[in-house]
């Protein structure tokens, strides 16, 4: 993908044949060498005249002492906040940091402009939010698809909540910055796009099951550049900027699609979940983060495993599966189950459950009659699934994790997030239709067996 195609969908609004008007008003994107030295001219042209640069440790040196440079040459003033990374692991985005930058606060600031990816664009995208003011984002590493978003994932009280937050009016990355990133970083971005493949199919399924709203024209974009990524994942291990400039244009055209959808469905299913279950538990034991795409890596070769047992799967006996709902576990015996596993994130899920219905009787029954009639679109879609092994191989080829243990993440958590991954949020994914179908237990000890060899 050249830069031109994704120009295309900056500032962009289309009446489209699924019967939407999608919209992004993402509209800055300035993505050259040197980047950087672009800011001043392009807060003048956007009519600001005073920033709050929030930054770390580690991204004041990669691009945030450049950015005051090109700022003071301009004669800009400029409040500028350096968070202290930690000694060991990556600064996290919580209260802590946030009444940080609140109180190193400059009240005279017109916009907000984080310098960072993960942690830091998460922060200024939600103090820009709290604070009305708007957000720009200057990237250091193409290590996750949360570039453009318009909400922002922060911990509180020891638990990941997503809190609505400013999408960037502009980004600016500098690809010389980005391709030097650690090839950690690299991966992870390259996995956060990988997963695409399976929520991509979650969407689809949840199309055909519950006539959920489905655009092909964003799904097909987004595809496109998960292709493309795919193709370049060779390329990132050298850091060649090619296959970088390819990674970062997947990761903003992610948000772009989101925008277009109005959902986060064209870049989140139960790959997603996965990643977010597993981080949970490593708050809840205080055990240091995993990169976000590292996790999602390893969720799609879990998820995608499903849609290829799927594939394979003969027609279910409906009338037996139907019979048997009256001897699953009760709401009792499930509440207990989400006690032990949500821990303090417990009542959470359960008001979510009380107010989605997901496991009720008389849903599970309308979603079995529609499975019956359509089980061989559901079949066919599954078998358009990629293998499993082919993503294990790509992420293996870039040094990255692909398997629970190879991040530390224990047999038992596998076990439960793929049994109770799906309470976190009412989506329909690979992980409903299997628990719909009375298999999702037995996918479990299949998906353990294979992928988590340590006892
Ligand atoms: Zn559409
Ligand atoms: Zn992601």
């Amino acid at each position: 993908m050249q830069s031109k195609s994704i120009n295309q969908y900056l500032n962009c609004s289309f009446e489209c044949s699924c019967g939407r008007k999608h919209q992004s008003l993402f509209a800055h994107f300035i993505f050259e060498p040197n980047a950087i030295q672009k800011l001043p001219e392009l807060l003048e042209q956007l009519g600001y005249k005073r920033p709050y640069l929030i930054s770390d440790t580690h991204t004041h040196e990669i691009a945030g002492r450049q950015a005051e440079e090109a700022l003071r040459k301009a004669d800009i003033r400029f409040a500028s906040h350096i968070l202290k990374s930690p000694e060991n692991g990556d600064l996290a985005a919580d209260e802590h940091a946030l009444g940080s930058i609140a109180m190193a606060n400059d009240k005279e600031a017109d916009i907000i402009v984080s310098i960072g990816t993960g942690t830091i664009n998460d922060l200024g995208r939600y103090f820009s939010y709290i604070t009305g003011r708007p957000f720009l984002l200057i990237a250091t590493a193409p290590s996750m698809d949360g570039l453009v978003s318009g909400v922002a994932p922060l911990i509180f009280n020891n638990m990941k909540i997503t809190f609505p937050a400013q999408e960037p009016l502009a980004l600016i990355c500098d690809p010389d910055i980005m391709s030097a990133a650690p090839l950690k970083m690299l991966a992870a971005g390259a996995a956060d796009i990988l997963g695409k493949y399976n929520c991509l199919l979650d969407w689809k399924l949840s199309s055909i099951v519950n006539d959920e709203y489905y655009c092909d024209t964003i799904a097909d974009i987004m595809r496109t550049a998960v292709d493309q990524t795919m193709e370049s994942t060779k390329g990132l291990a050298s850091h060649d900027s090619k296959a970088v400039s390819i990674l970062t244009q997947a990761l903003v055209l992610s948000g772009i699609a989101m925008d277009f959808s109005g959902n986060s469905r064209p870049a989140s299913g139960a790959e997603h979940h996965q990643s977010h279950y597993w981080e949970m538990q490593f708050l809840f034991d205080g055990i240091p983060a995993v990169l976000h795409g590292t996790k999602v890596g390893i969720g799609t070769v879990l998820m995608l495993e499903l849609y290829n047992m799927l594939a394979e799967m003969e027609k279910p006996d409906f009338a037996k599966t139907r019979k048997e709902i009256s001897s699953r576990p009760s709401m009792e015996e499930w509440e207990k189950e989400i006690r032990r596993c949500y821990r303090d994130g417990a009542e959470g899920i359960i008001a979510l459950e009380k107010k989605a219905g997901k496991n009720d009787a008389e849903g599970l029954l309308k979603r079995l009659s529609v499975m019956e009639e359509k089980w061989d679109e559901i079949s066919a879609l599954a078998k358009t699934a990629p293998k499993s092994s082919e993503i294990y191989h790509v992420l293996e080829e870039m040094g990255a994790a692909k398997v629970p243990a190879d991040v530390g993440i224990s047999r038992g958590y596998v076990y439960d997030s793929i049994r109770y991954g799906k309470e976190l949020r009412d989506r329909y994914t690979i992980l409903q239709l299997m628990w719909d179908i009375g298999k999702l237990d037995e996918a479990a000890d299949k998906l353990v067996e294979k992928y988590c060899k340590e006892s």
